[in-house]
């Protein structure tokens, strides 16, 4: 397993995913979107270039969350699997679908206004509001 060999997918296996490059970027959200949609207390994205990812077998569903981005799902099992942003050509995955998330280390916080006031992982990395309501 190389720095440039990662793979993922959904809970149930029918969404699989590959990319060849080492994440460029990976942190939690804190927004309230990225909680609903994820289920849980924040997101934990891994960002890389789209032209670098491969679904492997069947693609993700997509949902348009906000004007602005749309978040791929596994439409048999439910897992979140990506957000994207429409004026990015990076994607950002949710890093607990990694099949080795502990190869990436969260590196900033976003949407910190919404943060969970007993959330108290990552204390020391850099902050950062949301910019745009979406
Ligand atoms: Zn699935
Ligand atoms: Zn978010």
């Amino acid at each position: 397993m190389s720095d440039n060999d990662w793979t993922g997918g959904c809970l149930c296996g029918k969404r699989r995913y590959r990319f060849r490059q080492a994440p460029s970027n990976a942190g939690y959200c804190h927004c309230s979107m990225c909680r609903r949609a994820t289920g849980g207390p924040f997101a934990f994205l891994v960002r890389v270039d789209e032209a670098a990812l491969e679904w492997i077998a069947s693609p993700p569903a997509v949902y348009r969350s906000s004007p602005i981005a749309e978040r791929g799902f596994c439409p048999d099992c439910g897992s979140p699997l990506f957000l994207r942003y429409d004026d990015d050509n990076r994607i950002r995955l949710t890093g607990g679908s990694l099949d080795h998330p502990e190869r990436v280390r969260p590196q900033y916080h976003y949407g910190v206004e919404s943060r969970l006031p007993w959330m108290d992982c990552g204390q020391g990395l850099p902050e950062q509001e949301t910019e745009e309501s979406f």
